[in-house]
């Protein structure tokens, strides 16, 4: 690729990094990455970055397509990793070789820094390749095995092994772990709530836990029974084995919080608006900030009560007209008391007309002139013949493909390089296109993306309540405001 600022080869590439949930660490790849790329002379224009994954369930593979694809385009030719297992560790080696068959066949290459010759097209580098893959392959092998080992010392010792609920902890060396409830007292206070029917949500607030976490807590037979049972899976085999700990509660206790809880779930509990549900408008609920405390407004939709208050003669309920309400801050939801709630349709009529009607283009990050991808095509064709050229024993073959290699060696010969040049181009959509043709999910990402840039906060002027865009909440350089950035390559300017 050539940058027709510089006059001189600016070679594009795509950095890849890959990291498992709590182990190792994705900014010092990046850096890695980028320092090497500086070196190398290579500006990256991509960066993937694959979380909470382990490689060995394959589950990176939707990027490194979408990396192909790139490549195919001509976005740019090189996909730059830390070391080759961070691209794969998946013990099916044929996958692996097809997707640096599909990479290379893309016109493309990867660079990996600790293995120079990885990817290489050249015989000997494929080898190297191969080799690479294959101890990538060993290692996941060979990690599992590991574990295997650990785990069978763990159910020998019949020590705890898996997730344990809120208030409990391990104690203990390795392979040898007690578990223990280390808060029977407030163990025992949500028992009693709950089978007295508080509701998860108060015990939430009580304790500083999510619902949920109260909910596990309840269900976890062990805080009566006084056995916690452990399993572990290897090669479809389960072992199972059971871990003695102090019970905390008494089986009666024990099974009413759980009965209440069953009967709970099982009651017509009928979604009545709010965060989780697809409602017409979810798509603004959590968006804006509480004018008062700055916690998340929520859309609250509900019904009337089904019982007069005062008489309490039973009544037909009917829908409230949904209301944005404060929902405070994350984990204590709870509502600051100081903003009363506003009619949500008003709200959602301004928010909805703007994004509809904008015929403001949304922008990609793509070549607006040159054609040095299609020498590079070229470059890759004739590196595949070559690698082609030393796999054949076929005489014929052998002839074409020394035909084929001398055509594009006579092409490029004759080539004429028109500089390559990189822009943010018009994708011939509007917001307004994307808007109209987008989910709550689209529609919320352009939303926080404007919120982001822009600054997109409730006003009220005169006793009316409305949305007012680009008063920026978050001072940042001049330069940047005016473009949204909308993630994927995509983008809007004021
Ligand atoms: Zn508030």
């Amino acid at each position: 690729m050539v940058d027709s600022r510089m006059g001189v080869h600016v070679a594009l590439g795509a950095g890849f990094v890959r990291v498992s949930t709590g182990s190792q660490d994705e900014a010092s790849q990046i850096k890695v990455i980028e320092a090497d790329a500086v070196e190398r002379g290579v500006t990256i224009v991509k960066w993937f970055r694959l979380h909470g994954y382990s490689a060995s369930h394959g589950t990176q593979e939707p990027a490194l397509r979408e990396a192909i694809e790139d490549i195919a385009r001509g976005d740019y030719s090189t996909l730059h990793v830390t070391e080759s297992s961070r691209l794969d560790r998946r013990e099916d080696l044929d996958a692996q070789a097809e997707i640096l068959l599909a990479i290379r066949s893309a016109g493309g290459d990867i660079v990996s820094i600790s293995e120079p010759q990885f990817g290489r097209t050249d015989f000997a580098g494929r080898l190297v390749t191969l080799v690479a893959q294959y101890g990538n392959a060993e290692k996941s092998r060979k990690v599992k095995d590991d574990t295997y080992r650990g785990i069978m010392m763990i159910r020998d010792n019949r020590a705890h092994h898996g997730p344990l609920p809120a208030f409990w902890t391990t104690e203990g060396v390795r392979y040898a772990k007690q578990a223990r409830c280390k808060d029977p007292a407030a163990v025992v206070d949500i028992y009693q709530r709950v089978a007295s029917d508080d509701s998860l949500a108060n015990l939430g607030r009580a304790y500083d836990l999510y619902p949920t976490s109260v909910k596990n807590l309840i269900r976890f037979a062990a805080n009566h029974t006084g056995v916690v049972e452990c399993s572990y899976t290897y090669r479809g085999q389960t072992e199972t084995w059971a871990h003695e700990v102090e019970p905390v509660v008494e089986s009666a206790l024990w099974w009413r919080a759980n009965k209440v809880l069953d009967a709970n779930m099982s009651e017509s509990r009928v979604n009545k608006g709010g965060r989780p549900v697809a409602s017409p408008s979810n798509w603004i609920s959590g968006i804006l900030d509480c004018p008062a405390c700055g916690g998340k407004l929520f859309v609250h939709a509900g019904m009337t009560p089904a019982r007069d208050a005062r008489s309490g003669k039973p009544r037909v309920p009917k829908p409230r007209p949904p209301k944005l309400r404060c929902g405070g801050h994350t984990k204590r939801r709870l509502s600051c008391g100081e903003f009363k709630g506003i009619e949500a349709k008003p709200i959602i009529d301004v928010v909805a007309g703007i994004f509809a009607s904008d015929s403001t283009d949304i922008l990609a990050f793509q070549r607006v002139t040159g054609n040095a991808h299609e020498l590079d095509e070229l470059h890759a064709e004739l590196r595949k013949i070559q690698a082609r050229l030393s796999a054949t024993e076929d005489d014929d073959e052998l002839d074409n493909m020394i035909a084929e290699r001398k055509a594009i060696k006579a092409r490029m010969e004759g080539f004429l390089i028109v500089p390559d040049r990189f822009d943010y181009a018009p994708t011939g959509q509007t917001v307004a296109d994307m808007w109209n043709a987008g989910d709550d999910t689209v529609k919320r990402g352009m939303l926080l993306a404007v919120k982001r840039s822009w600054g997109m906060a409730l006003v009220e002027r005169e006793g009316l309540w409305g949305v007012a865009i680009g008063v920026a909440a978050e001072k940042r350089p001049v330069d940047e405001i005016g473009i949204v950035d909308l993630g994927n390559g995509l983008c809007f300017r004021r």
